[in-house]
Order: C-alpha cells, then structure tokens, then sequence
C-alpha cells in the first residue's frame, strides 16, 4: 500500500505525507507546525505518527515549520549536507539531522528513499523517490527544467507529483519585475505547464494511475488552466484510466491510495 497526502503547495508552503504499512514520513515542512498538524487533521490523519521529515530544499516555502514540528514532534530531518548548513542557521541542531547524499538511497522502515539532483535555485535541491515492497513515487515541486536525470528517476511511477508553476503568458504579462520573470522562467527557476506536460508525457507509464500537479503559481497561473491542461493531455494520449489532482495553497488533497 502506498498514501500520499498533499496537505498543501504553492510558494506559501508546501507539505506532502507520504504513508506505507509501516512507515510515514512528511515531504517538506513549509507551514508552521501547528498548521501541518491542523491540516493533517482536516484530511483523517490526526492519528498518525510520522517518522520523519524529509527537506527538499531550504526555501522558506519548504523549511518554515521545520524546527518547531521537529521539536513538538520528536521528529529526525532527513536532509543532504548542503541543505543542512543552511537549515543549521535556522536553529536546528545538528544531531537532529540525517544527512543524506544524491544518488545513494536509504530506508526508513519499509520505505526505500532516492533522492536525485534536481535543477533549482537553491543550494543542493533533491526530488525524491519513495519505493514501498509493492509501489513507487515521484516526487519533485521545484524543478528549473526538465533533466535527464529527473526523467530516469521518475519513470515507473504508481503516483507522480510534479510542479506545474506557471501559464507562460500569464508569467509575462504580470505586473512582477524582470528580474523575478527571469529568475522563475530560468534552467533554475520553475517548470511552466506546458514543460511539466511535457515531463509528464516523457515519463507516463501503464503503471502510472495518479498524477498531482503542484506548486501552481497564485498569479502567473490558475488552478482551472492546469486542470484543463493535464486534462487534455491526459485524453489525447488516450490515458482516461489515469487520475489527475492539482494541489492548491490553502486546502489539502485528500488522501491518494494505491493498493
Ligand atoms: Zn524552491
Ligand atoms: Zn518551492
């Protein structure tokens, strides 16, 4: 069995629970600790016992709750070491993390945990993959373009979450600086929707039955233009068995299972 749980995303705060039979872990703590646990409770997960937090990268939007749900909590922080130095300055103590490295994978109970580079603006940003004994996951929010690195990684997958950032045009014709369009459109910036289309139609597999896009920006995108888009996608690669999800800033996701 595998549950995933958007609790939220978008550049306010992201937070994904990822469940197996023996183990839960939070993706990303980027709303304070009393609002992933309020959130938790509005989707049934009130009960649940986490076994730790995983950090993608050390954007606020990623990092916010992170000290204080690892001190309420009794939680350890899985992170790489140069994600840790900075989280470090946040008031993290050092025997509080795990570090990882990219490419060498490890466990937490019944989970088998990848995390991969990934192109973004940060200082060592990872997407991740989660095996259980019987299902895979893919998972990466923050993504300035499409490697071939991501791609290998997330073929195969039972459950996708992918950024969906930004309407092109939407991007242009807003009112924010040129330097901030630049910054987002960049190789290490964040994926539009038609590159995230693009991802999706390159990694898609029969075994693929749910796709969440994520990380849809407030005002260079809309949640209604994403869900027509996958929508779409989703119909002329003649997928109708595939379900889509868009994550939105304010209101979890209720729970996805695969059996
Ligand atoms: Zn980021
Ligand atoms: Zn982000």
């Amino acid at each position: 069995m595998i549950g995933l749980t958007v609790l939220g995303s978008g550049s306010r705060g992201n937070g994904i629970v990822v469940q197996s039979d023996d183990a839960s872990i939070l993706i990303d703590a980027g709303f304070s600790s009393r609002e992933i646990q309020r959130r938790m409770c509005t989707v049934g997960l009130e009960n649940l016992k986490l076994d730790a937090v995983l950090v993608s990268h050390e954007h606020s939007d990623h990092v916010k709750g992170l000290r204080v749900l690892a001190k309420q909590l009794d939680l350890p922080v899985f992170c790489n070491r140069g994600t840790g130095e900075v989280i470090k300055d946040r008031g993290l103590s050092p025997d509080q993390l795990s570090l990882f490295s990219a490419g060498a994978s490890f466990t937490i109970r019944d989970m088998t945990i990848e995390p991969f580079s990934i192109p973004h603006d940060a200082m060592d940003p990872m997407g991740f993959i989660i095996r259980t004994p019987t299902h895979k996951v893919g998972i990466v929010t923050d993504l300035g373009h499409v490697s071939r690195m991501a791609c290998h990684h997330l073929r195969e997958c039972d459950i996708l979450v992918l950024e969906s950032n930004h309407d092109l045009d939407m991007l242009r014709q807003s009112t924010r600086p040129w330097s901030l369009k630049q910054r987002i459109i960049s190789r290490h910036g964040h994926l539009s929707n038609d590159d995230s289309m693009a991802l999706l139609q390159q990694i898609l597999h029969p075994r693929t039955k749910h796709v969440v896009l994520a990380h849809a920006s407030q005002d260079c995108n809309r949640y209604d233009l994403v869900r027509k888009c996958v929508t779409a996608n989703l119909t002329s690669w003649q997928r109708p068995d595939v379900q889509a999800y868009v994550a939105t800033q304010d209101t979890p996701l209720p729970t996805i299972l695969a059996q």
